[in-house]
């Protein structure tokens, strides 16, 4: 999968690119990342990227015309880009469904605001406008890399094991079950009481049906106590719904 981002701050998107899953995928050439510099586009001297708004006020606009130049660039090197994303607290609000159909998608173009956003005639070349939550940053870099991480671990190939994006919380509308590694018993201080070091004895069972049991249990009652809003567009399987009547029941005989 490809991805063209255009920022005012290269270095910005490039260094934390380097690490991690990413970086492997990127070496591996699963993950196409290419990042343009907006002041590459500009044709003065100084190479000028914003301007002052119209109508006055206080701050600065992104210019649009070096913004299509980069468009234009992108499309001669790699045809029009199914999706071309303005990073924007005014978009839609980015969510994991929102990745999946990205990640569907061969091309995506990457848009970075500055200052008070960009050239509102800009928009006529986007088709998406995304924002990653209700505060505002002072640039789309790091929402840039927040959708590109996103996105990119649902592409096959870029995580190692499948499996573990298909368990990922929101990925059937629910959290994901809590999770545990050696030591089984942990003495370290700080613990309220002995039993909260110890790891669940069904981990240690062995047996694999009540494991993913537990599990299904543990994520249904983490999501009614933390996002009981996500269990509407929850996938359920006859087992979670099952569990999931047990546990309602449960909270109202505790709260009767
Ligand atoms: N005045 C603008 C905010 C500009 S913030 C407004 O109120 O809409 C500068 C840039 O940061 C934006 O152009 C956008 O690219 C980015 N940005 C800030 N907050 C964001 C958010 N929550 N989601 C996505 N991008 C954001």
């Amino acid at each position: 999968m490809r991805f063209d981002i255009v920022t005012i701050f290269p270095a910005m998107i490039e260094q934390p690119l380097a690490a991690g899953i990413l970086g492997r995928a990127i070496e591996r050439r699963v993950l196409d990342v290419r990042v343009h510099d907006l002041r590459d586009f500009t044709t003065d001297r100084h190479r000028v990227v914003d301007d002052m708004p119209y109508g006055g006020g206080p701050g600065m606009v992104l210019k649009p015309e070096p913004l299509f130049r980069a468009l234009d660039a992108i499309e001669a090197d790699a045809g029009r880009p199914r999706a071309v994303v303005l990073t924007s607290p005014q978009g839609v609000r980015f969510t994991q469904d929102e990745a999946r159909r990205l990640s569907g998608l061969p091309h995506v173009v990457l848009l970075c605001g500055r200052y008070e956003g960009v050239d509102e005639r800009v928009r006529a070349r986007v088709t998406d406008e995304i924002s990653i939550g209700d505060y505002v940053l002072s640039g789309g870099e790091l929402p840039a890399l927040v959708v590109l991480d996103a996105v990119a671990r649902l592409v096959p190939g870029v995580v190692g094991d499948e499996r573990s994006v298909v368990e990922d919380s929101f990925s059937r509308g629910l959290l994901d079950f809590p999770q545990y590694t050696r030591p089984a018993e942990l003495t370290a201080a700080g613990l309220a009481e002995p039993a909260a070091g110890r790891v669940p004895e069904v981990l240690l069972s062995g047996n694999h049906a009540a494991i993913r049991r537990w599990r299904k249990r543990e994520a249904l009652s983490r999501t009614l106590d933390r996002r009981p809003d996500l269990l509407a567009g929850a996938e359920l399987d006859a087992e979670e719904r099952e569990i999931l009547r047990e546990l309602e029941r449960l909270r109202s005989e505790r709260g009767a």
